[in-house]
């Protein structure tokens, strides 16, 4: 039994362990506040959850930062607290957050592989374990009952304390600072799936495998994770600066997508604009011939901005090679020529996250150092919402980021 009290701990304070605070403070999202996201978000003292059975409260010490709580805090293309509304819930708030590192704090009734002190790592999606489909042994990530946690789900990682299913908890890898471990599973399982997930267009030795968005948390993972596998990755980028971090993680080398002025939905067939296009994406694959060798073309293209650069991923993946979707920051309304998809029998695959067994090989790859964590900037608990801002904008650090919660600047695991 685990003991309550009603003092409110500062950020950066926590009770005895196992004992539960009522209220806690949560960097909170509400509709009526719904916009950039540096005025979106704000702290404010919301009651500590229940813990139902299965379920595991953890005291969040440090969160990760995705680009799920920019579309949160835009409202758009979802409005999440309104859509959980339609489904029952009672909160006219959000609590964001889709990774985090923590301790047990408190487990629910059956919890059996857990236990209060553990230190873990919280992976971002959850699924009924009842669902019939994920009981007839269908990858979880494809059951009609998975959810983002933080994301369609409440009560995410940028609080004090969140709530989890045990199945979300992984061990924390013991080499990393809290900020360190809290940052890389949701980008790095993602990327792992990406590029282990889909046979027979895995990551092997040689190939060649396009990444875009090189620097940012996806890209950062996805490079490390194809230079692991032995394959070379081509990472686009916007700046010098972006292009020197991707080679410093591994990349065999980088484009600069703005030399470039192609990019978006495809125009009208047989038009002028329409060759204007062609010959961008000719010179685009150039450029990856430039880095890859005359004629070889990338087996896996990496894709997540969307509108604005499917046509050319399309164009540019190799004859039998794949086009890997999990995002779309430019939009999600794109175009396919689809001659070159049949013609040269490309696949495009769309990717959602991470099944347990991903999010747990991620964990063990960096936990033996085998790929880095990739931390890029570690925000304080109170610049949530300018992170999220960053992000937005496009200017933040490369690499992953990380809002401390319940660390201490530089603190390392242990309680
Ligand atoms: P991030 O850290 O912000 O990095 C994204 C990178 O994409 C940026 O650094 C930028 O790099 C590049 N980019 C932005 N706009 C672009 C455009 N119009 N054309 C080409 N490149 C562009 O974000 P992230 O964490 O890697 O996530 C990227 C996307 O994937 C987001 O939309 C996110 O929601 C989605 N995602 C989905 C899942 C999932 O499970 N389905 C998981 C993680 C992320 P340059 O400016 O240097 O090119």
């Amino acid at each position: 039994m685990s003991a309550t009290t009603n003092t409110l701990f500062d950020v950066g304070d926590l009770p005895p362990l196992g004992t539960v605070p009522a209220r806690m403070y949560a960097s909170v999202l509400r509709p009526e506040r719904y916009g950039p996201p540096a005025t979106a978000f704000r702290t404010e003292v919301v009651d500590v959850p229940e813990v139902p059975p299965g379920f595991v409260l953890v005291a969040v010490m440090a969160a990760g930062i995705n680009y799920n709580n920019v579309w949160a805090a835009l409202g758009s293309p979802v409005d999440v607290v309104a859509m959980r509304a339609r489904r029952g819930a009672r909160e006219d708030f959000h609590v964001g957050g889709s990774e985090g590192s923590g301790i047990v704090w408190k487990v629910g009734a059956g919890v059996r592989h857990v236990r209060v002190g553990d230190e873990v790592v919280l992976s971002g999606c959850r699924w009924d374990e009842d669902d019939p489909d994920v009981r007839l042994g269908l990858d979880p990530m494809l059951a009609a009952s998975q959810q983002v946690w933080g994301y369609e789900l409440n009560w995410g990682s940028f609080a004090q304390f969140t709530l989890v299913a045990e199945f979300q908890c992984h061990p924390k890898p013991a080499r990393l600072r809290w900020d360190e471990a809290a940052g890389f599973l949701l980008t790095g399982a993602t990327a792992y799936r990406q590029l282990h997930g889909w046979p027979p267009n895995t990551v092997k030795p040689g190939d060649g495998v396009l990444v875009w968005g090189g620097s940012g948390g996806l890209g950062s993972m996805a490079i490390s994770l194809v230079n692991r596998m032995g394959g070379k990755a081509v990472a686009v980028v916007s700046s010098p600066e972006k292009a020197s971090y991707c080679m410093s993680i591994g990349a065999a080398g980088t484009i600069d997508r703005t030399r470039f002025d192609h990019w978006g939905r495809l125009p009208v067939a047989d038009s002028r604009e329409n060759k204007r296009v062609a010959d961008g994406m000719r010179a685009f694959g150039r450029a990856i011939w430039e880095i890859l060798g005359e004629n070889i073309a990338p087996k896996i293209v990496f894709e997540h901005p969307g509108s604005d650069t499917l046509p050319t991923s399309v164009f540019v993946c190799a004859p039998g090679g794949m086009v890997v979707i999990c995002g779309a920051t430019s939009g999600y309304q794109a175009d396919v020529d689809l001659r070159y998809l049949w013609m040269r029998q490309k696949r495009l695959q769309g990717s959602h996250f991470a099944n347990p067994a991903e999010c747990r090989a991620t964990t063990e790859l960096v936990g033996a150092g085998l790929i880095g964590p990739c931390l890029g900037h570690t925000y304080s608990f109170e610049e949530i919402g300018q992170a999220h801002q960053d992000m937005h904008d496009g200017t933040q650090a490369p690499g992953n980021l990380v809002a401390l919660v319940g660390a201490r600047p530089g603190e390392a695991a242990g309680c």
